[in-house]
């Protein structure tokens, strides 16, 4: 029922500027109804970023070139300061209380009230994940003044790209194709993936993912004789559809490409689709005999909120080392954003 409201509100934000609404069922009013820009920063993007991150950061120790796969790439970066942050407040109960742990103790500025929410103080151990998500969204507020409020986040379009772009990797010449539905989003990604000037490394394209995925596994066999590739499977869900169609689209992809790397998204929410998600994914990797790691963040419902308080993260083929890397890092993000007297708060990292 929660969530029942929170997509309808996104609906009627999104009547009002001005878009058709469509009609999907008695769950999904409204097709084009999610945009990311609302939820840029919150808890599920800071769960979603981190083991992305971890994920890209061991992959690309060894030489071989990536194939990199955004499915569902977004706007690919985002305004903090802008209306759609600004009226869903995501953010602040999201990166900007992670903000704060990273904050210098003796910078002597105060975060704005609106803006301190539940803020924590700085803490001297941060685990590594976290300390390596921190660094690359600071990377992208390095002009702002010190102690300020980040105003930018980026999506996972231009953290796939920060990292395949660092000094130590560029020669290496990673690829990210990247695939986005929405009229406007697509727009923007366009735009903002223009301004990166990476030429043919990176490439959009207005189709659909799920499809998009099949055409482009397995990856090219590089110079050096290997074929990788990582794929992040990060659907907004507003078509209860897309359950399946995640799982289909796993399926297929560990049938062409069994070594692959795949990232899967989803929401925790009282719905049967959403529940099995999980465990059918599992069962897939168990099929294909690969390995899989689920980490959860529960952030904790509070009695008036009515957005999404839980989601997961599923890897298949995940490193070795991201297990410990989680264990480490995921109890500092609770601590950080969880809602104060909310229910049901809890991590958790189950790996096979
Ligand atoms: N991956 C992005 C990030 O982490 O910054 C956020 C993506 S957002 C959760 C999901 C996006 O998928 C939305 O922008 C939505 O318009 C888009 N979308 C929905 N269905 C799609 C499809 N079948 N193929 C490609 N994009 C789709």
């Amino acid at each position: 029922a929660n969530a029942t409201r929170r997509y309808d509100a996104a609906c009627l934000r999104h009547l009002q500027i001005g878009a058709p609404p469509v009609r999907f069922g008695r769950y999904h009013r409204c097709m084009f109804s999610y945009r990311h820009a609302f939820h840029a920063g919150n808890h599920a993007d800071v769960l979603k970023h981190i083991v992305l991150i971890a994920t890209l950061r061991h992959l690309m120790r060894k030489d071989g070139p990536l194939t990199l796969v955004d499915t569902h790439a977004g706007a690919g970066i985002y305004r903090l300061d802008d209306g759609a942050a600004q009226a869903s407040g995501e953010a602040l109960a999201g990166i900007a209380r992670i903000q704060q742990l990273a904050q210098p103790k003796d910078s002597g500025k105060k975060v704005a009230p609106a803006q301190a929410g539940k803020a924590k103080a700085a803490i001297d151990n941060i685990a590594d994940d976290l300390s390596d998500y921190l660094d690359l969204v600071a990377s992208f507020n390095a002009s702002a003044p010190a102690g300020s409020a980040w105003r930018t986040y980026p999506g996972s379009p231009f953290i796939i790209h920060a990292l395949m772009t660092e000094p130590e990797r560029a020669a290496v010449r990673d690829r990210l194709k990247l695939f986005e539905l929405h009229p406007t989003d697509i727009h923007s990604l366009q735009a903002h993936v223009a301004q990166l000037e990476a030429g043919r490394q990176i490439s959009t394209a207005r189709q659909d993912g799920f499809e998009a995925m099949k055409a482009l596994l397995p990856p090219p066999l590089a110079p050096g004789g290997s074929r990788r590739a990582m794929v992040l499977i990060d659907p907004s869900y507003e078509i209860k559809t897309d359950y399946a169609k995640v799982a289909a689209a796993v399926q297929d992809g560990l049938q062409r490409f069994p070594t692959g790397v795949y990232l899967i998204w989803y929401p925790i929410i009282p719905r049967p689709e959403a529940h099995g998600l999980p465990r059918r994914l599992k069962t897939l990797a168990q099929q294909a005999k690969r390995p899989w790691l689920n980490a959860t963040l529960h952030v904790g419902a509070s009695a008036q909120e009515t957005g999404l308080s839980a989601s997961g993260m599923f890897v298949i083929n995940p490193p070795h080392t991201l297990k410990a890397g989680l264990d480490a890092a995921l109890p500092q993000v609770l601590d950080a954003l969880a809602v104060d007297h909310g229910r049901g708060q809890a991590w958790a990292v189950e790996a096979g």
